[in-house]
């Protein structure tokens, strides 16, 4: 009896734990819905820090700027680009003196029409891979180059993905790490709060963990609305890069710049010959 007494009260304890942890967890989940407006600007943040462009040169007529769209560096698919290709790439790049910008040197040149030298362009890769630390990133690092991750906020540390300490040390070596959003989905599909939330909250994890005021977003799979377009500016990104190919230019709206695709199977004379397309 004794016995039976007393699992009884073990029972009872289990249940009034149990129910609590879910009332805990459901008030976890409402709990950024019922606090006020998230800051912007995390505490202990630094300023904003604006590129010199004193001797920046005006660009001939409205700024255009070739940003290349890379995924994987890797073999198997038209998304990835072969290690041996992408070296070629960037030796061209840097042998014929193109000028690889940060996103916040790309939109005040496309705002203000100016640009560090003639020949400028924004490298960037879609998703995080953990190739484009141990493929691209030393590659990059040879010719002193920048370039712009576009990082999906739940994929950190996940298989295949860059881990926070790989995006951190590229970070202090001329790498970008900005929003593809939290969950990658196609933001079309979304409601228009579920969009604000997907580019919001991968912009405060960004903005904390790397101390920055995140300014781009690239759209997953290149999908999106008027909503997604207002969502954007709405939750202080600056700019925002599609799939639409081409050179970006403010004429397409800085919350849908078009940017070039770069295929598998170009030799770095392939893709000069393509980037200067591009621009004509
Ligand atoms: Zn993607």
């Amino acid at each position: 009896m004794k016995r039976m007494i007393l699992s009884m009260c073990l029972l009872a304890v289990v249940f009034t734990l149990a129910a609590c942890s879910g009332h805990e967890a459901n008030a976890e989940q409402s709990v950024p819905k019922a606090a006020a407006p998230k800051e912007k600007t995390p505490a202990g943040q630094p300023k904003k820090k604006e590129p010199d462009t004193s001797a920046w040169i005006k660009t001939k007529g409205t700024a255009k700027l070739p940003i290349l769209m890379y995924h994987s560096i890797s073999k198997g698919n038209s998304l990835r680009v072969p290690k041996e290709e992408f070296r070629d790439q960037m030796k061209w790049l840097h042998d014929n003196g193109y000028y690889t910008m940060t996103p916040e040197e790309a939109y005040l040149m496309l705002t203000e029409d100016k640009q560090p030298s003639e020949k400028c362009v924004l490298i960037t890769f879609d998703d995080g891979y953990t190739d484009n630390y141990k493929e691209a990133y030393p590659i990059l690092k040879k010719y002193n180059m920048k370039a712009t991750i576009f990082m999906i906020g739940t994929l950190i540390g996940h298989k295949h993905h860059l881990t926070e300490e790989q995006m951190k040390e590229m970070v202090k070596n001329g790498i970008s790490i900005q929003s593809h959003t939290m969950n990658h989905l196609e933001l079309n599909g979304l409601t228009p709060k579920r969009q604000h939330s997907e580019m919001e909250d991968s912009k405060q994890l960004f903005d904390h963990m790397f101390r920055q005021h995140t300014a781009m977003i690239s759209y997953p799979v290149g999908r999106y609305n008027a909503e997604t377009l207002k969502a954007a500016a709405g939750t202080g990104y600056r700019m925002a890069v599609t799939t639409e190919p081409g050179a970006a230019s403010r004429e397409q709206g800085l919350y849908a710049l078009h940017r070039v695709r770069v295929s598998p199977g170009m030799s770095g004379e392939a893709f000069g010959a393509y980037i200067k397309n591009v621009m004509n």
